[in-house]
């Protein structure tokens, strides 16, 4: 296994859908195994960051978020204990760079960043921040980050150029929280050559909202937003038709949807 990218991903197999748990028969291919068996038999893979990797001591951080609702992630990471087993599916040492599931990849020149975040993604943002901590000049980083409550406000590194804007939801409910992120990010002030100089930019609406950037290393901008499907939306209608930020600076990901289980 190895590490490509700080927002870097795995896949965890849980209980089919039919509660039963996975287990590969001894001297079989483990994803052979997994692609021969039936959608029903096949264990439910969710999405999860790679929060911390030492594979010096085959050990990585994985932080789930524990929240209510008919899941097979989130339950079992409320009922794991020392000496449980799970299987992983994750990019090995010497994969195909290129798709290593990990999205972040700013330009060499960046000097100023953007990052976005509800719960489920700020183990990306933060690895994402540590990774940025350990560079000789720092670019200045604009977070906002919308958490469950005060004790989810988790920062292990802090620099001048790294301003923070934590939202914490409390008993807000999202509408509300959703229009604060708004607010908050309204008065953002960007690098002019971040802005779409000419044409208006489409929107076009995209069932999985998975949207990634493209820049080339001549840019200075680079942004990254990830979190609730709905949260994510309204953020990309903001940042590229308000705003009027170039579509190829900014990565937008729907970690999760709501009322929605993960394929
Ligand atoms: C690239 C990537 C990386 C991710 N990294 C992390 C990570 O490090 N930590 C982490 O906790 N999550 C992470 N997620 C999100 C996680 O995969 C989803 O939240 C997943 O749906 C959880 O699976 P589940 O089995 O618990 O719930 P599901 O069976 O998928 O969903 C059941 C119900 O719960 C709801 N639900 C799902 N997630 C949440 C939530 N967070 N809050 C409230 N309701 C929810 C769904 O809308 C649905 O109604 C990541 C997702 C992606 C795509």
């Amino acid at each position: 296994m190895a590490l490509y990218g700080p927002d870097q991903w795995i896949k965890l197999l849980f209980d089919n859908l039919t509660g039963e748990r996975f287990a590969v028969p001894e001297k079989i291919d483990g994803y052979r195994y997994y692609q021969s068996l039936s959608k029903t038999n096949r264990p439910r893979l969710r999405s999860y960051t790679l929060r911390e990797f030492r594979p010096l001591q085959d050990e990585f951080d994985v932080d789930f978020v524990l929240h209510s609702g008919s899941n097979c992630a989130s339950l079992w990471a409320l009922e794991a204990a020392v000496g449980d087993q799970i299987y992983i599916r994750c990019h090995c040492a010497g994969s195909n760079r290129a798709r290593a599931g990990f999205v972040w990849s700013p330009p060499k020149q960046v000097k100023q960043l953007l990052l976005v975040a509800d719960e489920t993604a700020l183990p990306a943002a933060l690895s994402i921040i540590d990774s940025l901590s350990k560079q000789s000049e720092k670019p200045l980083i604009n977070a906002y980050f919308c958490v469950p409550n005060a004790s989810d406000c988790l920062l292990s590194t802090t620099w001048p150029q790294l301003h923070i804007h934590w939202l914490v939801r409390d008993d807000k409910n999202t509408t509300e929280l959703n229009t604060q992120m708004l607010a908050a990010l309204d008065s953002l002030v960007l690098p002019i050559s971040a802005l779409k100089q000419h044409s208006q930019q489409s929107l076009d609406t995209t069932d999985k909202l998975w949207q990634l950037a493209n820049s080339d290393t001549e840019d200075i901008f680079y942004a990254w937003v990830a979190g609730e499907r709905a949260m994510v939306e309204g953020l990309r209608r903001l940042l590229l038709t308000t705003k009027q930020i170039d579509k190829k600076l900014i990565s937008f990901m729907a970690y999760w949807r709501r009322g929605r289980a993960a394929q």
